[in-house]
C-alpha cells in the first residue's frame, strides 16, 4: 500500500470540530487508497498552559519533569483523532510516543531522534488497520523516560516517520495556505511560494519561521522526503500549498527569497573581560555546559585599558533565547566565583529581537547587506548585532521595532513581486 503522512498542528485539532475536519482530510486520502500516518499536535495553547505550569512551580525547573508534563497534551489529541476516525468507520489506532516505539537521545527539551522501529505499527496496518495516530513532540530515552523534541516538534516528528516508512509525501497540515516570503500576520504583502529550496526553509526556520521546525528540514532534505506545507481549513488538493524541494527543482531565483523574525532574543554583554587567549572559551564553556543556546557573538577588542584589570580587555555580547537569560546569568555568576572568568558586569537586554533575510541568490550577489542596512537607517532602526552567513543577513534590533523592520526589508527587496 502506498503511505501517506499527514501531520496537523495545534490549531488544525484545537476543538472537536476542528478534529473532525482533519479526520475527513485523513478519510479522503484512505479513500485514494492510501495508508496513513497521522501525526497530531495538543490543541492549540495546551503546551504553552502546560509550560506555564512548570515554570510556575520551578524556575530552573529539571527538565526530565518538564517532558513529562508539556507531553501530555498530544495524548489527548492523538486518542480524540483515532477515536474519531473510528466513528467515520476507519479502522484506527493511537500510539504514544514511548508505545511505538520513538527512541531519542536523553537531551530533555531537545532530543533527536535515535530510531523509530517499524515493527509494531507494521503489524497493525498488516492487521488491516488504515490509519497510524501517532502522538508527535514526544520520543523515549535510552533510560525509558519521556522525552519532547522542542517547541514545534511535531513538524520534526512527521517528517522522520515519514522518512522512517517510506511515505509518498510528507503534508504538514496548519492555519496557513502554504509557506510565504515572510509570516502573513506580519506583513500583509507576503506571497505564498510555490516551491522553496531546502537551504532557504533550513535558514528561514531557522531564524524564526516558526512554520516548520528546523530539524523537520534538515531530516526532509538529508533523507529526500517531500515536504509540503497546506491548509487544513481551505480544500486541498495535490497540488495545494508549498512544496519544499531541492534548489534545482525552481525556478523562480531571487536573491533575497525571505524574511524572518525571532521576537524571543536578549542580548547580553560581558563588560571588561581579559583579552588573552583561552577567554572565549572560558566563557563559552560554561554556557554549554549549562545548556545554553548562544547565537550571534560580536567581540570588540578594546584598545584601553581600564576598569579593575591590569592588561588589555574587551567587551564579549552574545545573544541568546530571553528565557534562558536566567540560566546563562547562573553560569556566567558561578564560573567568576569559580575563578574561571573575570568580568566587571554583566548587562542583559532583554527587549530585542532579531530579523533576519534569507536567499540562496546571495551567494553571487554583492550588496545585499548594503541594501539591508539602508532600509533599516530609512526607518531610524538602529541596529545592535549583525551576523552574516553565506545565505544569510540577521540584525538584532529594537523589539519594538520588528514588525516595522519585517516590513520595511519584504519591501526593499520586493518581495511582494514574482
Ligand atoms: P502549527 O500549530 O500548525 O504547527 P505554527 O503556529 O507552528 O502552526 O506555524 C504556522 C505559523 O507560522 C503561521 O500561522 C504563521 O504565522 C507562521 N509563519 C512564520 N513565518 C511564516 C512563513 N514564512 N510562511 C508561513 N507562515 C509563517
Ligand atoms: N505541541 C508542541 C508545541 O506546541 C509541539 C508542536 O506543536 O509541534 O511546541
Ligand atoms: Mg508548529
Amino acid at each position: 500500500m502506498p503511505l501517506l503522512v499527514m501531520k496537523f498542528g495545534g490549531t488544525s485539532v484545537a476543538d472537536l470540530a476542528r478534529i473532525e475536519n482533519a479526520a475527513k482530510k485523513v478519510q479522503a486520502e484512505v479513500a485514494r487508497g492510501y495508508d496513513v500516518i497521522v501525526i497530531v499536535s495538543a490543541m492549540s495553547g495546551e503546551t504553552n498552559r502546560m509550560v506555564g505550569y512548570v515554570e510556575g512551580t520551578s524556575k530552573l525547573y529539571d527538565a526530565r519533569e518538564y517532558d513529562a508534563v508539556v507531553s501530555s497534551g498530544e495524548n489527548v489529541t492523538a486518542g480524540l483523532m483515532a477515536l474519531r476516525l473510528q466513528e467515520m468507520d476507519i479502522p484506527a489506532r493511537s500510539w504514544q510516543g514511548w508505545q511505538v516505539p520513538i527512541n531519542t537521545t536523553s537531551a530533555h527539551g531537545s532530543a533527536r531522534f535515535i530510531d523509530i522501529p517499524r515493527a509494531n505499527i507494521d503489524a497493525k496496518f498488516a492487521e488491516g488497520f488504515k490509519v497510524a495516530v501517532v502522538a508527535g513532540f514526544q520520543g523515549l530515552s535510552p533510560e525509558g523516560r519521556i522525552t519532547t523534541l522542542g517547541r514545534g516538534g511535531s513538524d520534526t516528528t512527521a517528517v522522520a516517520f515519514a522518512a522512517a516508512f517510506g511515505a509518498e509525501r510528507c503534508d504538514i497540515y496548519t492555519d496557513v495556505d502554504g509557506i510565504y516570503t515572510t509570516d502573513p500576520r506580519i506583513a500583509s504583502k507576503a506571497r505564498k511560494l510555490d516551491k522553496i529550496a531546502f537551504e532557504e526553509m533550513l535558514e528561514l526556520a531557522s531564524l524564526g519561521a516558526k512554520v516548520l521546525q528546523t530539524r523537520s528540514v534538515e531530516l526532509a532534505m538529508r533523507y529526500k522526503v517531500r515536504l509540503r506545507v497546506l491548509s487544513s481549513f481551505e480544500d486541498t488538493d495535490e497540488n495545494s500549498g508549498t512544496l519544499v524541494c531541492d534548489e534545482d527543482e525552481i525556478m523562480e531565483s531571487k536573491v533575497v527569497s525571505g524574511v524572518a523574525y525571532s521576537r524571543d532574543e536578549a542580548k547580553m554583554t560581558l563588560v571588561t573581560v581579559e583579552d588573552r587567549p583561552g577567554v572565549a572559551s572560558a566563557i563559552f564553556g560554561p554556557l554549554a555546559d549549562a545548556g545554553v543556546n548562544v547565537d550571534m557573538i560580536v567581540q570588540n577588542i578594546s584598545e584601553k585599558n581600564y576598569g579593575t584589570h591590569s592588561g588589555a580587555v574587551t567587551d564579549m555580547t552574545f545573544s541568546v533565547p530571553v528565557n534562558q537569560v536566567a540560566r546563562a546569568q547562573k553560569a556566567m555568576e558561578e564560573a567568576r566565583a569559580a575563578g574561571i572568568i573575570m568580568y566587571d558586569e554583566l548587562i542583559s537586554d532583554t527587549d530585542v529581537a532579531k530579523v533576519s533575510v534569507v536567499g540562496i541568490g546571495m551567494r553571487s550577489q554583492v550588496g545585499v547587506a548594503a541594501r539591508m542596512f539602508k532600509a533599516l537607517a530609512a526607518e531610524n532602526i538602529n541596529i545592535k548585532v549583525i551576523a552574516t552567513s553565506e545565505i544569510k543577513i540577521s540584525v538584532l534590533i529594537d523589539r519594538r521595532y520588528m514588525e516595522l523592520a519585517v516590513q520595511a526589508l519584504h519591501d526593499c527587496f520586493e518581495l511582494d513581486k514574482a
